[in-house]
């Protein structure tokens, strides 16, 4: 089997403003280390445009209509604090939604043994009626609920390591049993949620926040000991990661002080966990990572451990 790599040039069409940190240069970044030699035997596919049917299980109509409608024909629109959209925005958002519905079907069908989504915007804080933190849909809530729903899967993990809480993604998905949330991410910073007493209203939600200042020797004792034990024992049919790469120390947004090595370790770990649980099934999604450099080698390093491992 292989790698699955889920991307689409409308992903670089979604405009942000000037000096904005969620920006084009992202994606070009990342695709440019990804267009090596070592990552030819990728399965490369282009991102479909999400299916409204597939949107609606976790985003209502209202949510989905309001977005279509703050679409511009010119410029750029301001949705809330720091989300914006261009008119480009509406295709690449529904796009990032749809490599992740694809990517499960690859997965699920054995096309692929792993898959990873390069795309934008990001997706985990896009609340049900609430766009916000850059985010438009909810993309690995829809593609969790597409694995539940269209495959018919009993469990479904997320593993955000994203250095904000995922609080669209909890939002989304708390409320479902066949889900399991867990999520590493500094605090206190954006978006103020991710307590540990944030249980879920299932049962089902494993929050870890970090201080900021902590490395990667913190975060491995955090894995090791709380979140793959906890995602193990619920035994997920499908792992998904909220791929951000904004723990690393170069980032201008947070201050936690996680190194490409720790990004590789992580993979690997979370890897281990989807051998032990459900075949090596992984579905991963770019989130954050806004320093380009350390972003586009923690995604190559990120895929290339998704490829030894899919192999
Ligand atoms: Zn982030």
């Amino acid at each position: 089997m292989t790698t699955a790599l889920l991307t689409h040039s409308d992903c670089l069409l979604h405009q942000t403003p000037s000096g904005h940190a969620e920006q084009i240069a992202r994606l070009e970044h990342v695709l440019a280390a990804l267009d090596h030699p070592k990552f030819d035997p990728i399965l490369r596919k282009k991102a479909p445009l999400v299916a409204d049917d597939d949107l609606l299980r976790v985003h209502p109509k209202a949510h989905i209509d309001d977005i279509k409608d703050s679409a511009p024909e010119s410029g750029i629109v301001q949705l809330d604090a720091d989300t914006f959209m261009s008119e480009g925005s509406l295709s690449a958002a529904l796009r990032a939604a749809g490599a992740n519905t694809r990517a499960v079907d690859l997965v699920l069908s054995g096309e692929a043994q792993n898959a990873f989504a390069a795309v934008r915007p990001p997706g985990h804080h896009a609340e049900r009626q609430t766009p916000m933190g850059f985010c438009l849909f909810g993309s690995v809530a829809v593609g969790t609920k597409y694995a539940l729903e269209v495959h018919g899967l009993k469990r479904v993990a997320i593993i955000d390591f994203d250095v904000h809480h995922g609080n669209g993604t909890q939002d989304l998905l708390e409320g479902d049993p066949r889900v399991f949330f867990a999520s590493s991410h500094q605090m206190p910073l954006y978006p103020g949620t991710g307590h540990a007493h944030e249980t879920g209203a299932a049962n089902n939600v494993l929050n870890v926040p970090l201080a900021e200042g902590s490395n990667g020797e913190e975060m491995r004792r955090v894995y090791e000991e709380t979140i793959l034990p906890n995602v193990a024992l619920f035994r997920p049919e499908l792992i998904f990661i909220s791929a951000g790469f904004d723990a690393h120390s170069a980032d201008p947004l947070a201050g936690l002080n996680w190194s490409t090595e720790d990004f590789r370790w992580l993979t690997h770990r979370i890897c281990d966990l989807a051998d032990e649980t459900c075949s090596g099934r992984v579905v991963s999604s770019l989130e954050g990572g806004y320093d380009l450099d350390a972003l586009a080698e923690c995604v190559a390093a990120h895929v290339e451990i998704l490829m030894e491992r899919g192999a």
